[in-house]
């Protein structure tokens, strides 16, 4: 078999980074090709090293990277996109967090091409445009980040008579994976949503951001799009979380 080669290029996002030791840094880095990888930048702390200020977190950075057995080695590191206002701002930061750690938890550790990095390179420029709606670009990204997941709820038929819905309020069901109608929510466990709600989630998914920038939505219209798409997120990410807590212990059953 081929051996993969010891040191290779990639571009990357720094997901997570924490300090190590009395001078390194340990990053989460989002590659396009490589899927997620961890690895340690030594030295990265000191005033002197060539890679320090080249590592901040959420920048997109172009590396060379030593691979290593346990911990892949960061020996270049440059910077490409700073990503400015997502330092400067305590609010863009936040999003800039959520946005990383949903795509963290949704990202596989080397898979061979990743559908999110170009994602979140996109989002976090989103949110440093200076008049950003950042909830409405949040709201964006989870839809784009469910579609690229295999999650995208259904928003045009009933996900559960799979009929064409109708023009008015319906529900939202997680467990059913979408918008359902009111006859097939009854028993169900589902929250009501309404039809403006539904029309701005449709022209999301059908739309690129800057059809989707213009959108002027009210404070109780944010509230309900951020519980629906959350709601539905951290149900699959539990679902998700659970399954792999499920194969953990039947891998040590079976040891
Ligand atoms: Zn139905």
């Amino acid at each position: 078999m081929p051996r993969a080669e010891r040191v290779f290029k990639t571009q990357a996002i720094i997901l997570r980074r924490h300090e190590y030791g009395e001078a390194d840094r340990i990053l989460t880095l989002l590659t396009p090709d490589h899927g997620k990888l961890r690895a340690i930048a030594k030295g990265a702390r000191k005033l002197t090293s060539r890679m320090s200020g080249h590592l901040e977190l959420y920048s997109r950075v172009a590396l060379l990277i030593a691979r290593g057995s346990d911990l892949h080695v960061v020996s270049q590191a440059e910077q490409l996109e700073a990503f400015l206002p997502l330092r400067d701002d305590l609010l863009r930061g936040a999003y800039a967090h959520y946005l990383a750690e949903l795509t963290d938890r949704l990202s596989e550790d080397e898979e061979t091409h990743s559908p999110f990095f170009a994602l979140l390179n996109a989002g976090l420029g989103w949110l440093c445009e200076p008049e950003a709606d950042l909830a409405l670009a949040a709201r964006y990204f989870e839809l784009r980040l469910l579609r690229a997941s295999g999650f995208e709820p259904s928003l045009f038929e009933c996900a559960v008579g799979q009929e064409a819905l109708s023009a008015r309020d319906q529900f939202f069901s997680a467990a059913e994976g979408g918008v359902i109608c009111p006859e097939h929510a009854r028993g169900r466990s589902a929250q009501p949503l309404s039809l403006t709600a539904l029309k701005v989630l449709r022209h999301m998914a059908r739309h690129e951001y800057e059809a989707v920038r213009p959108l002027r939505l009210t404070a109780a219209l944010h509230a309900e799009l951020e519980r629906i798409l959350s709601g539905y997120l951290q149900h699959l990410l539990e679902q998700r979380l659970k399954s792999a807590e499920f194969i953990r212990e039947l891998r040590l059953r079976l040891l």
